[in-house]
């Protein structure tokens, strides 16, 4: 018979979780059951206990591997309002050479993305550096559209930098 391997009780009852069947403790709330499902289900609680949009928050830990970034806010954009989503990242005084080989990577994941996605760089108290999709038409014709499509290039981009920052070339 199954246990809760958290506190060994037997009473475990079934919870339906992002489409996956997980058992649950009745007595400690332990999640247990298919790996993959559990990592989404922490990532997500990671994500809101930060501030993140579960969607953005994959980039953000991306991000945050490379030790002279350190992203300050993120949104996945607003469909009702044509928000384009965005990353702000601020980068330590010796991390110019960080900033090249995101630009490097970005290249890269450019031909899988949806959208362009380009890094911008403004002064506000110190350089701020945005990556954002790049829609390539005036702002007042962005539709709800543009920003969703835009979304799904969260996860590309993700998985992509958290692949290359553990490369050679990045960490030479
Ligand atoms: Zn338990």
């Amino acid at each position: 018979m199954a246990v809760c391997e958290e506190c060994g009780s037997h009473q475990l009852e079934i919870a339906v979780l992002e489409g996956v069947e997980l058992e649950r403790c009745g007595l400690c709330d332990h999640l247990q059951g298919n790996p993959q499902a559990i990592a989404r289900l922490d990532e997500r609680r990671e994500a809101e206990e930060l501030g993140y949009s579960p969607i953005v928050y994959p980039l953000v830990k991306a991000l945050e591997l490379v030790p002279t970034f350190h992203v300050t806010a993120a949104s996945p954009g607003r469909v009702e309002t044509n928000e384009f989503p965005f990353v702000f990242l601020r980068v330590a005084q010796d991390g110019l050479r960080d900033v090249e080989r995101l630009l490097t990577s970005l290249e890269m994941a450019n031909q899988s993305t949806r959208r362009r996605w380009v890094v911008e760089c403004t002064l506000q108290r110190g350089l701020l550096f945005i990556l954002r999709p790049r829609f390539w038409k005036p702002i007042l014709e962005i539709d709800n559209n543009d920003i969703r499509e835009a979304r799904y290039d969260f996860k590309i981009l993700a998985d992509i930098l958290s692949r290359d920052v553990k490369l050679s070339w990045w960490r030479s």
